[in-house]
């Protein structure tokens, strides 16, 4: 009779042996795709006077304001007199599209009309650089430096527009005529959540009836050392987005003067409680956008890892407690919650009356809204602190992969990027792309460019800057989307 252990460790076998001929199987049944042929797309533009233009569109201070009569036009307008000088030709053979404030967009004709037409965006706002001082370079000036644009804005997102415009100027120099009909849109305020920009065009478009075959915004990178294990970059298409939505906490107390105080005071108590959220982690889950990443990287990593992503019905508790120990990685399988503003007395001798913070939660799509905040409330576990959702998150639906769409974007990404491993991807941050989910079941998030977490920590940070070869590669990539679409239909 076999004894226990025996059982146990015979079980755990079998179970492993299953894991590693799943393995096998799935991997057998899905040879990677390989690289495309390159397209025969018309010449690249000059590099070099690509990044003299972004240069200059980086000079124009396009910064918004949360209110937005405070956002000084001038330099939208400038910039906008800037780009019609710079490539006539879609000035003059694209039909410019009237959505109001300081958007520009665009329509492209195709030839075919039965097609659905397809959408691209970016943003032509920047966040302010208020550190201006401690920058290598001055954030809003005409700066090409050791293969780089440097400036606000030159990654986020005016690089990622300006190779839009040049792929555009140099698609119809060379005569080339779209099958699809192509909108093109750069919205106004994305830093300060759109509802000048993307919600206004979105609004035009939802009012005139198109719909987008697909629609694809700035978003996820191909990323250098974005998974321990895997070797190959990464290019990371957001398919959905997290939710985010800010509570405030508060506490009311007797305030009085600090010099006879009776502790604990409001900002006391409220600290406890925000130590209490911080300190607690919500259940881990693997949402389906995280779960086909996860199946789509197994067929490419190196066995041990393929091993455990390709097995998630044996290996989740595992998967979860390595993504749990990295932020970036635990921010895919969890809802999360942060402080990211405080107040108490206006002085140091004044006990607080009141004391608030700010929690900022980023919530997984296909999670409630009221199961992390019945969480917070529980870690709060005071009556004296009080809970009020000041901005409720609007949920991401999460984007459509079959069809052609999604398998389109992955071509041109495999085309243009050869190494890369195209992937979807949950977004952790939000872009405009969440006010056009109702025009387009394929809503995509992606930025054309080669990064690693350095390039990356420059966003809306000091020293931003955007490389020319990955201008080049981001041109490349948009006129390859679009001869490769057209050949194809
Ligand atoms: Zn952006």
């Amino acid at each position: 009779m076999l004894t226990v252990p025996l059982v146990v460790i015979s079980l755990l076998l079998s179970l492993l042996v299953i894991a590693l001929v799943r393995t096998i199987a799935i991997r057998s049944a899905n040879t990677p795709v390989g690289t495309s042929p390159k397209a025969p797309i018309p010449g690249l533009p000059d590099f070099d006077l690509a990044a003299k233009h972004l240069a200059d569109a980086v000079a124009f201070p396009t910064i918004t304001h949360r209110e937005w009569k405070k956002t000084d036009r001038e330099p939208f307008l400038g910039l906008h007199r800037y780009l019609t000088e710079t490539y006539p030709l879609v000035h003059t053979k694209l039909e410019q599209l009237d959505t109001g404030a300081l958007n520009l967009v665009y329509r492209w004709n195709g030839s075919d009309n039965s097609l659905e037409p397809a959408l691209l965006l970016a943003h032509q706002d920047v966040v302010p650089a208020s550190d201006a001082a401690q920058w290598l370079y001055p954030p809003f000036s005409h700066q090409v430096h050791d293969g780089y644009v440097f400036g606000r804005g030159s990654f986020d997102a005016k690089g990622q527009m300006i190779a839009i415009y040049e792929a555009l100027e140099a698609l119809l120099a060379a005569g080339h005529m779209p099958r699809r009909t192509w909108y093109i849109a750069f919205g106004c305020d994305e830093e300060v959540r759109g509802t000048e920009g993307a919600a206004k065009i979105a609004r035009y478009f939802g009012t005139t009836g198109i719909r987008f075959a697909f629609v694809l915004d700035e978003g996820g990178v191909v990323a250098s050392g974005f998974m321990p294990g895997i070797d190959r970059p990464i290019a990371v298409v957001g398919i959905a987005e997290k939710g985010d939505a800010n509570i405030k906490i508060t506490c009311t107390r007797d305030g009085g003067h600090s010099s006879t105080p009776d502790n604990p005071t409001a900002l006391g108590i409220l600290g406890a409680a925000i130590w209490r959220i911080e300190s607690g982690k919500q259940t881990a889950r693997i949402t389906s956008v995280v779960r086909v990443m996860l199946h789509t990287l197994g067929l490419h990593a190196p066995f041990p890892l393929a091993f455990l992503l390709l097995n998630l019905w044996l290996f989740k508790p595992l998967v979860l407690l390595l993504f749990g120990a990295n932020p970036t990685m635990n921010a895919l399988v969890r809802s999360t919650c942060t402080v990211t503003m405080a107040h108490g007395s206006d002085a140091p001798n004044v006990v607080a009356k009141q004391a608030e913070a700010m929690v900022n939660v980023r919530l997984l799509p296909e999670e409630s809204t009221d199961r992390t905040y019945g969480w917070i409330a529980r870690r709060i576990r005071d009556k004296r602190v009080t809970m009020e959702v000041v901005a409720d998150a609007v949920r991401s639906k999460v984007s459509r992969l079959d069809g052609n769409s999604f398998a389109n974007v992955s071509e041109a990404i495999r085309t243009t990027f050869p190494q890369a491993i195209p992937t979807p991807y949950l977004m952790t941050g939000g872009t405009d792309a969440l006010w056009y989910e109702q025009l387009s079941d394929h809503v995509f998030r992606f930025t054309p460019a080669n990064m690693d977490t350095g390039e990356l920590k420059r966003m809306h940070s000091r020293d931003e800057r955007f490389s020319i070869g990955n201008l080049g590669k981001a041109m490349e990539f948009y006129m390859t989307l679009i001869t490769q679409d057209s050949r194809k239909v």
